[in-house]
């Protein structure tokens, strides 16, 4: 530290304030404290005043905010007001003083230090007591005890009279502050590779207090402070760090981590005018899984996303697309949805069952984090994925508090929480990833898909495409699946070797033309760049031709739905969801006009969704009434006509309609044996149909 005497520093401050912030002074004189109780200083100002000052503020920061603080007091202000308990606080510090959460060792203890990252979770604000007045019970003097961190404190005795109380907190001659606990978390574009994202606990004092929600991006400076792990009983020699917070900002919510060079941009320009590029786009996604090229083609539409929408009277509509792949297991799903983290450039992965208590929306919970005593609001997947992407696997399992918010989640794109006097709205402006299994684990071929997915119908409809993946076998598929799985394990073989073996004797390049098969097109690091140069840039809108393809298709779809007592198909969220998937599908070429092309080029893709979906198993027809009621009309009426058979024949026999008579007749209207047994095993289930004893049926 330089060698300079409290009162020189305490001069180099006021010079510095007169230099730099005279009006913020001046302004805070006004407003202060009611309004305004922190002068905020931005250190790069510092720096360029006083390298050395600066410099010391980095490494004794607690001694250099009291002389700052000291000649806030002592500055010559145009109006009569004291400053006494004015706050100065630091902000804007270099990048050399902002280290990774996860790169914080001793060295940083009671030092200066930027973090970076998004609020997992925030306590709701409470004063917390920092001077306790004692006031003796039998003589009446005031005990003033400072409270620091750590159990409250008692007087032992009476400074008066030196009895041993009893003692009473006067409220108002105890000194109280609002305090408040962060937790804060590496952001999601910061983390490559899967890495478990680590946190910072931040303590925050008065004003700073109740400024930051769950979710925000924020850059705090503050103290690294150290805190014993372990309770009064067992000490550990462990120490956890947390932070004295100064200032907390909240930072611009671009995807700032990316550095998008000269050459970058020219290398992207240059792909998206290629031939063949949405080929080369699919061929980038999980190049170890064969096939799905729809399904690749629509993840790689929701990484480029359409474009969000502000309507003159002030609402807004979603451009972030959301997309569900169910399906039977082993069919690569959660492998797909792994690599999303390869090449968005904000991702959050996660399972349904959540592994944290807020799950995927968002909670209100009372746990360690506040003592116990105090509400703690912690943001789920979906908001810790806000302005990006949330892959979620196993969908169907998600807990029912977060079921019910998530249609707000989905379609508002924000979290409301409201409960123990916690009253919140989280943004969650993000595209959805989902996966799950069918109901009962794999996909029945009799029954509709729809009615197979564990997910209400009002939340299915929000998600823009659902594709369903069955695993039936296929020779030719098969052959080519295993040739491909085959590889691409050799692939990794040779690698393996070429790294552990000294001799081999394969040549490298052998291995480079087996390694290149499995090679991504674009390389992962390029298309993260790519995504966000083009969500960024690109703002496409329609053309006339596109609209026309689009309108045409709906129209067409809900004239199928009108026939006989079939009820609506598909809704005007399909119509937003395909101009969003348009307008994703111009951002690939970074195209600021939705072409004809486009709207092809998505309708293809709805129109082989919705046929998943919404076939009838039986009829092979395209019946929408699937998507919405869960049932199809040949099946209800199969339904209805077995119960039917079962009644008739019930009356011929005492002893119940007998099995093999059952079938006999179905198959003579038609219904096959093993349509027919799967109905009545259903209807047995429902308890609809009973088995007075083997093989004899009645109805109820
Ligand atoms: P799911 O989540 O659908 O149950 P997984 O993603 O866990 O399935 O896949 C199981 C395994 O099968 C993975 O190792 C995956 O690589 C392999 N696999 C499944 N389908 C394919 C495919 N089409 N191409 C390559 N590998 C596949
Ligand atoms: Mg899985």
């Amino acid at each position: 530290m330089a060698q300079a005497g409290n009162s020189e520093l305490v001069d180099a401050f006021e010079q510095f304030f007169r230099n730099y912030c005279d009006n913020e002074v001046k302004q805070l004189a006004q407003q202060y404290p009611n309004e305004q109780r922190s002068l905020f200083i931005d250190w790069q100002d510092l720096y360029r005043y006083d390298p050395d000052l600066a410099d010391d503020y980095l490494n004794q920061p607690e001694q250099l905010q009291r002389y700052a603080e000291e000649a806030l007091r002592l500055y010559d202000l145009p109006i009569d007001v004291s400053l006494g308990q004015a706050h100065v606080r630091i902000r804007n510090l270099p990048d050399t003083e902002s280290p990774e959460i996860r790169d914080i060792r001793a060295q940083n203890m009671n030092k200066l230090v930027q973090v970076r990252g998004i609020v997992r979770k925030a306590t709701d604000v409470r004063p917390k007591i920092e001077e306790a007045a004692f006031e003796c019970q039998l003589c009446g003097t005031l005990n003033r005890i400072p409270q620091s961190t750590g159990d409250f404190q008692e007087p032992h005795e009476c400074q008066g009279c030196e009895r041993q109380g009893p003692f009473q907190v006067n409220f108002d001659q105890s000194e109280f502050v609002d305090a408040q606990k962060l937790r804060i978390q590496e952001s999601p574009e910061g983390l490559r590779g899967g890495e478990t994202p680590q946190a910072l606990d931040i303590h925050v004092e008065d004003d700073i207090t109740g400024e930051v929600t769950p979710g925000d991006h924020v850059s705090a400076v503050g103290v690294l402070r150290l805190e014993q792990q372990g309770n009064q009983q067992e000490k550990s020699p462990i120490f956890d760090f947390y932070m004295e917070g100064i200032s907390v900002d909240i930072d611009e919510e671009q995807f700032e981590d990316m550095d998008i060079t000269e050459e970058d941009k020219k290398e992207i320009v240059r792909l998206s005018t290629e031939d063949g590029i949405y080929e080369k786009m699919v061929a980038s996604i999980a190049p170890s899984i064969y096939g799905y090229e729809q399904e690749k083609l629509a993840m790689m539409l929701q990484l480029f996303s359409g474009v969000t929408k502000q309507l003159p009277d002030g609402s807004r509509i979603r451009g972030d697309l959301h997309m569900l792949l169910i399906g039977d297991p082993g069919t690569g799903k959660s492998q797909m949805l792994g690599y999303i983290r390869n090449i968005a450039p904000r991702s959050v992965y996660t399972s349904g069952k959540g592994s944290s208590s807020a799950g995927l929306t968002a909670a209100a919970v009372r746990d360690d984090f506040g003592d116990g005593q105090q509400w703690t609001l912690e943001a789920g997947a979906l908001v810790l994925a806000d302005q990006g992407i949330a892959a979620v696997d196993e969908l169907d399992k998600m807990r029912s508090e977060d079921r019910s918010a998530m249609h707000e989640a989905l379609e508002q794109q924000k979290i409301s929480v409201s409960k123990a006097g916690i009253n919140a709205t989280l943004k969650s402006r993000c595209s959805l990833l989902g996966a799950a299994n069918p109901k009962y684990g794999r996909f029945d071929q009799y029954e509709p898909i729809a009615e197979q997915i564990d997910l209400e119908p009002a939340l299915i409809s929000r998600f823009d495409l659902i594709f369903t993946v069955t695993d039936n076998p296929d020779e030719e598929k098969d052959r080519n699946l295993a040739e491909h799985i085959l590889t691409t394990n050799y692939a990794g073989e040779l690698t393996t070797q070429q790294e552990e073996m000294t001799s081999l004797e394969v040549t490298t390049d052998e291995i480079e033309e087996m390694t290149d098969q499995v090679d991504p097109e674009i390389d992962a690091e390029l298309l993260r760049k790519y995504i966000a140069y083009a969500k960024q840039n690109c703002h496409p809108r329609m053309t006339e031709e596109a609209r026309e393809t689009i309108r045409d298709f709906y129209v067409d779809l809900r004239l199928k739905g009108t026939d006989e007592d079939a009820p609506i198909p598909v809704t005007a969220r399909k119509l937003e969801a395909l101009v969003r998937l348009a307008e994703a599908s111009a951002r690939i070429r970074l195209s600021d006009t939705v072409e004809a092309g486009d709207a092809e080029r998505v309708v293809e893709i709805v129109r082989s969704t919705l046929q998943d979906i919404g076939v009838d198993p039986e009829t092979g027809e395209f019946d929408a009434d699937i998507v919405e009621a869960g049932t199809t009309k040949s099946q209800r009426d199969r339904i209805k006509n077995i119960k039917q058979l079962i009644s008739d024949i019930e009356a011929e026999y005492d002893d119940g309609a007998p099995m093999d008579i059952v079938l006999e007749r179905a198959d003579e209207i038609g219904m096959d044996q093993s349509k027919a047994e799967h109905e009545i095993d259903k209807l047995k289930q429902k308890g609809e149909v009973y088995e007075p004893s083997t093989d004899n049926l009645r109805t109820t």
